[in-house]
């Protein structure tokens, strides 16, 4: 089974539920014209198609080999490959002109991060990466920091990293201990321990631009004493290419249950040369930026690894002949029917296309307001920045707990064949399991939601999210076509209102409250947002079918949509009857009766 782009998917959503031509008078929308959209997004899904999956499980299966020479080698295929994608313009897709990007927005990079990351995630990490630290340099660095390391970084021919873990700060980035030293001439010397650092040392890139948190001597403590630093692998020449190698090296490779093909490095720095990224102590304020993007692409890595779980659960499930169908042989010829005919295997795969078809929605719809928050109209452009503050969260840990739960059912479909190493099914379970984990555990996004985000501003992001809401129901209601999806939509922002109010009169009164709310809250959002894109889906799937359209996606779109509704929904009423409980019993046991 080899994994197929969803592009028909992308293109519906872009085109007949996003609109995106209607913004043609922002800059990035300028060329992305629908015929220009689908060429790209079409030759995209050759490449990963033809080139990237075929790698997916040789990555796995050899693994990243460090040597005592501090030296890196990605698994055999990986460098071809990376040098194609380089060549293609495929790194440059969302970067600026100015840096020699291909400037296009966001909403069409996102759909080419789904399918490189479906195709192999373990690769596709290196330049996902390598944008994150892009964007941080491009928000947070000089004009002269910007021309040195931009133009290399959004070719592809330099690559980024972020290092903030420390083996005794993950979550908590205030226990950060790497220290930086002034060095007199504008530079600094930064030593330290980082572990666990993605795409930290390899074979794909000239260079490697570490974007590095370290603590400046005499510094704050805690996250009000961490400063961000630009240290590469290379110290630039004066023609800007790679010179002298700094002081830092990779001393060893993780290993680890998933992404074998990306390598997880301990980094040392011994008096490595780095170069401030803005002011001293401000570093965390930088390194949000880079973090927010990640935190987006990981909720696209979890609906990814879905989709790619989904593709192979399906095949298996057309294909694998077991038992009857209770209503009687499907399959009278063959020695018995294909699973696919059983109710069972039937609503893991519903469920599964279910919550892709709207999480795919989501992401993109998220991303287009990514877009948004440089619009010229400024109404629009701060709702845009409101949406993705309140919303980052959301994509992070609801599409990779969703996705994770896909590839969970997909192995379960597969039955033992999923267990064992002949199908890729246990790849993109285990591949999967680490984006609940990365950039902000999901348990910590959950907190990030409803302590920060919710009041920010004295929550003006999510009064502006109901009020959307109601609207688009006010629109639709009496619809007849559309009611299901416009009653489901109404019942679900109810519950997250109701919610939205618990949280703010029990969650003040005690933090606890909110702490132990805090994952039901999360899942009641995604499932509200999700029931969102629903209708908008089967708004404009009707849209198509009333202009005589008949094409069978339509329909199934409706009917897919329906189930969602039926028997994913439902689960709204409880996760607000879990928050409602509190934290009494969650935290009145004390340890010892564990
Ligand atoms: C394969 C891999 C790649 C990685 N890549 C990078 C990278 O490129 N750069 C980098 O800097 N780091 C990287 N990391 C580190 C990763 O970001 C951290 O593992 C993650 O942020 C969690 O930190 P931790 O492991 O220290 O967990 P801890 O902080 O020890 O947390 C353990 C558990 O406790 C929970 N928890 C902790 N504090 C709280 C709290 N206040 N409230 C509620 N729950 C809490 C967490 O949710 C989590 O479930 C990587 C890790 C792995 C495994």
């Amino acid at each position: 089974m080899t994994y197929r782009a969803p592009t028909r998917e992308h293109l519906f959503v872009l085109r007949d539920v996003l609109n995106i031509e209607a913004y043609a008078n922002l800059p990035s929308f300028a060329d992305a014209s629908m015929d220009t959209v689908e060429a790209i997004l079409t030759e995209g899904a050759k490449f990963v198609e033809e080139v990237l999956a075929p790698l997916n499980a040789v990555g796995d299966k050899e693994g990243c080999v460090w040597s005592a020479d501090n030296t890196v080698k990605t698994p055999t295929g990986f460098k071809a490959a990376y040098d194609q994608m380089v060549e293609g313009g495929w790194v440059a897709l969302g970067s600026d002109p100015a840096f020699g990007g291909q400037g296009l927005p966001a909403v069409v990079n996102v759909a080419m991060s789904e399918m490189i990351s479906s195709a192999n995630m373990a690769f596709g990490m290196y330049p996902g990466l390598t944008h994150g630290a892009y964007e941080a340099i491009r928000a947070g660095g000089s004009d002269a920091q910007k021309a040195l390391y931009l133009p290399k970084m959004v070719s592809g021919e330099w690559s980024g990293t972020m290092n903030l873990t420390e083996p005794q700060c993950g979550t908590d980035l205030g226990l950060i201990r790497t220290k930086a030293a002034p060095a007199g001439d504008g530079s600094y010397r930064i030593s330290g321990q980082k572990i666990w650092i993605s795409a930290g040392e390899h074979d794909l890139s000239k260079n490697i631009v570490h974007l590095v948190l370290a603590r400046v001597e005499g510094a704050p403590q805690g996250v009000k004493g961490i400063s961000l630093f630009i240290v590469p692998k290379f110290l630039p020449d004066a023609n800007g290419e790679p010179g002298e190698r700094n002081s830092l090296v990779c001393g060893g490779l993780e290993e680890k249950m998933g992404i074998h093909g990306n390598a997880t490095c301990v980094m040392v720095y011994d008096e490595a040369k780095g170069w401030l990224v803005g002011e001293e102590n401000q570093g965390l304020r930088t390194m949000f930026v880079m973090m927010n993007e990640a935190r987006l692409g990981v909720g696209v890595q979890g609906l990814a690894q879905g989709e790619a779980a989904y593709q192979a659960a399906l095949a298996f499930a057309k294909d694998r002949l077991q038992g009857r169908s209770l209503t009687g042989p499907k399959n009278p010829e063959g020695p018995a029917d294909p699973i696919l005919v059983h109710p069972d295997v039937r609503r893991m795969l519903m469920d599964a296309k279910a919550v892709l078809e709207a999480g795919r929605c989501f992401m993109l719809w998220t991303a287009l307001h990514g877009d948004l928050q440089h619009s010229p109209d400024e109404a629009q452009a701060q709702k845009a920045r409101d949406y993705m503050g309140l919303l980052t969260p959301v994509v992070k840990a609801y599409l990779t707990d969703r996705g994770f739960k896909i590839c969970s059912d997909a192995m379960q479909v597969h039955g033992g064949s999923g267990f064992t190493e002949h199908f890729p099914a246990s790849q993109y379970l285990r591949d999967c399991r680490i984006t609940l984990i990365y950039e902000g555990a999901n348990g910590v996004q959950a907190l990030d939601l409803v302590g920060r985000k919710l009041a920010a501003n004295g929550g003006r992001a999510v009064m502006s999210y109901f009020a959307e809401v109601d609207q688009l129901v006010g629109e639709h209601e009496g619809d007849a076509g559309l009611q299901p999806f416009v009653d489901g939509l109404k019942h679900a922002k109810a519950q997250l209102q109701e919610a939205t109010y618990w949280l703010m009169q029990n969650g003040l009164q005690n933090p606890d409250n909110a702490g132990a709310a805090s994952t039901d809250y999360l899942h009641l959002f995604g499932l509200t947002a999700l029931t969102h894109m629903w209708l908008l889906m089967a708004k404009a799937a009707q849209a198509r079918i009333a202009a005589g359209d008949h094409d069978p996606f339509l329909s199934a779109k409706l009917v897919t949509g329906r189930y969602f509704l039926e028997r994913i929904l439902p689960d709204a009423g409880g996760h607000l009857a879990k928050l409602k409980t509190g934290a009494e019993t969650l935290m009145a046991l004390p340890a010892e009766a564990f």
